[in-house]
């Protein structure tokens, strides 16, 4: 709690930070409010980086068409993520901002709401979520009863773009709101997004062809970024290891994972290379199931990213075709 506490004192102090910046050069930043971006040029920040991959696609080669991603293309998922200046700085230059949405950027709100001069753009928007079962099943409460505590936290699952279908549908949503924002280049979003959903589609149609067949379809992962991915390929996530990301496991998780795995007989154990794979070497030496890493596209070199999400997804399917067959 206490953490939480001064991670929300650093949020209001940055923000004050800002406000007092945004006075001195408040002239043109305000002639270019009110309905679409007037200004000649387009600053668009992505919170992180699988956002950054599908807006690099989207607004690949648009003259005046700026990208920049917020944070670290290192950083991964932004569940624990805080604020900084520099952060404070991307978000002050920026005419539209592109978030997942769906609880990954709740630290932001207090923000954005301060800054109404960044159009938002939620990649989630209207999508049909999952909701974080595990957690649910777990704490042996409704999600009702288990207070506000967790709705601060959010307890739909926030990760969309791990299955192909997902990144399609926020790629077209960021593509269509993009489009309304920034109607002067409202046909160029348009024709990137159509050639990227296709190379999208492509990739999908490709990983159905080679796991619609596998017997074995039962899976370990690391952390909550696969229930959307193994939905679409027909997958059952058997074991969470790290419940959540960034800590590790209690002796008693360890133990209920351990003991999952040899009830179920998996083979494959799935860590993720943003983390550390230490539990899951634990779990392989007590059960002699291997570790494999699956990558949930949350990190990657910044100059690789317009074709990073379907070179890892290749990866994806290649690791998943030697672990599970
Ligand atoms: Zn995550």
């Amino acid at each position: 709690m206490k953490h939480k506490t001064q991670g929300l004192t650093a949020v209001i102090i940055s923000l004050l930070i800002l406000l007092s910046a945004c006075g001195e050069n408040a002239g043109s930043e305000s002639d270019a409010a009110g309905t679409g971006i007037k200004a000649e040029n387009t600053n668009i920040v992505t919170s992180f980086y699988p956002m950054y991959i599908f807006t690099s696609n989207i607004a690949k080669d648009i003259p005046g068409v700026k990208v920049t991603n917020m944070t670290e293309p290192q950083t991964g998922c932004l569940h624990d993520y805080q604020l900084n200046p520099a952060d404070m700085k991307t978000l002050e230059n920026a005419d539209i901002l592109v978030i997942n949405g769906a609880g990954m950027e709740s630290f932001m709100n207090k923000v954005i709401n301060r800054l109404p001069d960044i159009k938002v753009v939620e990649a989630s928007k209207g999508l049909e979520l999952l909701w974080d079962e595990h957690e649910r099943e777990e704490d042996g409460k409704t999600a009702e009863a288990a207070g506000s505590e967790h709705e601060e936290e959010g307890e739909v699952n926030p990760h969309i773009w791990v299955s192909i279908s997902g990144a399609i549908d926020e790629v077209k949503n960021i593509g269509r709101q993009l489009e309304e924002l920034d109607p002067k280049n409202a046909q160029k979003y348009r024709t990137n997004t159509d050639e990227y959903v296709k190379k999208l589609e492509t990739q999908k149609q490709k990983m159905h062809k080679a796991l619609d067949g596998i017997k074995n379809r039962d899976i370990v992962t690391f952390h909550e970024a696969f229930p959307y991915f193994a939905k679409e390929f027909n997958l059952n996530i058997i074991a969470v290891i790290e419940r959540e990301p960034g800590t590790e496991p209690t002796a008693g998780e360890l133990t209920d994972t351990i003991d999952k795995v040899r009830k179920s007989g998996i083979k494959a154990l799935f860590a993720e290379p943003q983390y550390s794979q230490k539990a899951a070497d634990t779990i392989s030496r007590e059960t002699g199931a291997k570790v494999y890493v699956l990558d949930p596209v949350s990190t990657g070199p910044k100059n690789a990213a317009p074709e990073a999400y379907i070179k890892i997804m290749d990866q994806n399917l290649n690791t998943l075709l030697e672990a599970l067959t």
